[in-house]
């Protein structure tokens, strides 16, 4: 919901709104930023068939963004679910969190932050 639409809800309208979001909070314990990748890879090996064009893969990669700068992580077959689980349920998270920043910010400006 946008900001003017927000300006229209009363305090309490706008705390139980925040309530739900609150509840709609997946576990914080399985928060995982990033972004998961599937790229298809050439190898070392002068003879491979991946130097004629069929490459190896697709792979799994975590791009992540940390101290300034991005990288990737290789995320093993194994892993590959609980990551993109992970992943999913932290980009859900933080499009809840920003949307109870957006209805604390209303509250405040209304003098009703408690
Ligand atoms: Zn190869």
């Amino acid at each position: 919901m946008r900001e003017v639409e927000l300006s229209e809800l009363s305090v309490a309208q706008l705390r139980a709104r925040r309530r739900r979001l609150v509840g709609a909070v997946s576990d914080p314990e399985r928060t995982l930023r990033g972004v998961l990748l599937h790229k298809e890879r050439r190898c070392s090996s002068d003879g491979c068939h991946c130097r004629r064009g069929e490459l190896h893969g697709p792979y799994s990669y975590l791009a992540i963004y940390a101290g300034g700068r991005s990288r990737t992580i290789y995320v093993p077959a194994a892993v590959e679910a609980a990551c993109e689980a992970h992943v999913e349920g932290t980009q859900r998270n933080e499009e809840l969190l920003l949307e109870i920043s957006q209805i604390n910010l209303e509250l405040l400006r209304r003098r009703a932050l408690e």
